[in-house]
Formats: structure tokens, C-alpha cells, sequence
């Protein structure tokens, strides 16, 4: 049985089966004829706001949040459902002639007139693990809502640069360091919104520690038996996080 994505932004729709949250199955939940809906194997997505009565197992989640209660895959395809809902409701016209654009296929649209075809957009942003001996240099960046939090250092892809140029960019226009052995970890998925994150690691080079460029207001370098509030799961920069204090890059110095 197909289940059923309805999401916006920032939440999803669950059913209280019995006290545990799930996904709805298609049957359970009528949505409107007309509303556009994007289908992939096993699951159905569509806006949350496009269904007016609920049944009253229903709650309303945050899409986040939903990765404590919801196996790994059903999390992913709620959120590659969400962002194929934002994109398709902010992506509406074409932007060489202006027509109204029309579904093409289930993760693209086509300009009626000029025939372009759109996709979802990605914004590529890379986290970065700067080791120094038995320490990981951890800031808070003036973006984070808690005050307390420390975490990598982040930043988007520029066009014309690599991932490892991008590294060492962010790197230095941030904290001012430089580092070197730069070292690819692992992606994410992040859709809130349409980003994809890439992590890595890198080794200090050299340099003083000087937050210049107003993004990060403080940070430090940290062992891992004194670590200061950290992102929660499941993102990607306490993934690395957790990896190291596993001991995962001891061979890295
Ligand atoms: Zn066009």
C-alpha cells in the first residue's frame, strides 16, 4: 500500500496508530481531485493544504523532528517529498517568457511555449570538520537559533569552485585558518530548503583563530570529552561530529 507524504515546508502529516505516529497509507486520507501530486515507489506526496478534513488520528509534525519517530527510509522520502511539493509551488513560471509551466514528468516541469524544462534546484553547501591533534574546531554561527550551539564550520558552493576549493575558502574567510589534507566524508540530503550537504574533513595548517567576517561570533577548538551544546541529529555536521568522537578519523593526524 502506498503511503502518503503530505507535507509543506516544515511539517508532515502522521497518524496516532495506537500511540505510535506513522505514515498514512493511501486509503486513509482522500485528497482532492486536481491537487498535484508527485509519486515515487511506495509513496505519494502532496501539500499538506491541499486536504481540508482530516481524520482525527491525524497530527501534524515537524518534518525535522519526524527523523526521531520514522525509519530512515520513510524520513528520506518524506523529505524528498517536501521539497518536491516546495519547489513545485515556487517554481510556477518560466523564466525566459513567462508562461506558466506544466508538469513534464514526476521531478520536472516544461514551458509550454519555449520548451525549456525545469527541475528541482539544489543548493550545494559543504560542513567541515578542522582537526587539530586530539581537538575539532567548533563555532557558532550568528544563523543558529539556540545561542549555546557549536558546530562546524558551513558554507555554500560558489559557482566556478570546487568542493575543496569551497573548503578552504569557507575555512579561511571564517575562522581564518588554513588547513590542508581536505577529505570527503559523506552527503545529506537537506531539505529545509533545498539544499545538499557535503561533509569533510581537514587538517590544520596553520593560523590564529579570528572570526572576521561576522558569520561566526565565537568557536574554539574542542577535545572530545568537553563538548559544548551540539546540532542535533540527524544533521550531517553531528554525524561527522559523532563519527570523530568515535574515533573514526584517529588515524588522521
Ligand atoms: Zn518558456
Amino acid at each position: 500500500m502506498t503511503e502518503l507524504l503530505l507535507t509543506g515546508s516544515s511539517h508532515i502529516l502522521l497518524m496516532n496508530d495506537g500511540g505510535r505516529l506513522r505514515l498514512p497509507k493511501e486509503d486513509e486520507i482522500s485528497i482532492p481531485e486536481g491537487t498535484e501530486t508527485f509519486v515515487f515507489p511506495g509513496y505519494k506526496a502532496a501539500p499538506i493544504n491541499a486536504v481540508a478534513v482530516f481524520p482525527p488520528e491525524c497530527v501534524r509534525y515537524g518534518l525535522r523532528e519526524s527523523w526521531e519517530i520514522l525509519p530512515d527510509d520513510k524520513y528520506r522520502a518524506a523529505a524528498k517529498g517536501a521539497e518536491l511539493i516546495n519547489w513545485s509551488e515556487s517554481e510556477l513560471f518560466c523564466s525566459r517568457d513567462g508562461h506558466r509551466l506544466e508538469r513534464a514528468s514526476e521531478i520536472s516541469k516544461r514551458c509550454p511555449e519555449c520548451g525549456h524544462e525545469y527541475f528541482p534546484r539544489l543548493n550545494p553547501a559543504i560542513v567541515v570538520l578542522v582537526l587539530k591533534g586530539d581537538e575539532a574546531l567548533l563555532v557558532h554561527a550568528s544563523t543558529l537559533r539556540n545561542p549555546e550551539v557549536k558546530t562546524l564550520v558551513a558554507g555554500y558552493v560558489e559557482t566556478g569552485e570546487s568542493l575543496e576549493e569551497c573548503v578552504r575558502r569557507e575555512i579561511k574567510e571564517e575562522t581564518d585558518l588554513d588547513v590542508t589534507d581536505v577529505r570527503y566524508f559523506g552527503s545529506q540530503a537537506w531539505p529545509f530548503p533545498y539544499q545538499l550537504m557535503m561533509g569533510f574533513t581537514a587538517k590544520y595548517a596553520g593560523g590564529e583563530l579570528r572570526f572576521a567576517d561576522g558569520e561566526i561570533t565565537s568557536g574554539g577548538f574542542f577535545s572530545p570529552d568537553d563538548m559544548p551544546v551540539l546540532p542535533t541529529m540527524p544533521s550531517l555536521s553531528r554525524v561527522i561530529i559523532e563519527a570523530w568522537r568515535d574515533g573514526k578519523f584517529s588515524n588522521y593526524k
